[in-house]
């Protein structure tokens, strides 16, 4: 089993500053929860995977 860890760039959805996260696209689906290394708050990821595809949704929390 190989594992594929790509990296995505993001914007913050309060600041706007621009970022860059690593993927786990062997759990599927899933929700996870960074805090901006800028302004510090909680960012929403949606990852959509199909192990190989994938779609990355950011908002903020409460949105
Ligand atoms: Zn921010």
């Amino acid at each position: 089993m190989h594992e594929i860890q790509p990296a995505a760039p993001y914007e913050c959805p309060y600041c706007g500053e621009p970022g860059e996260t690593v993927l786990d696209l062997s759990e599927g689906d899933h929700n996870f929860i960074e805090d901006c290394h800028v302004c510090c708050r909680p960012i929403e990821f949606h990852l959509e995977t199909d192990g190989e595809q994938w779609d990355l949704d950011v908002r903020a929390e409460n949105d």
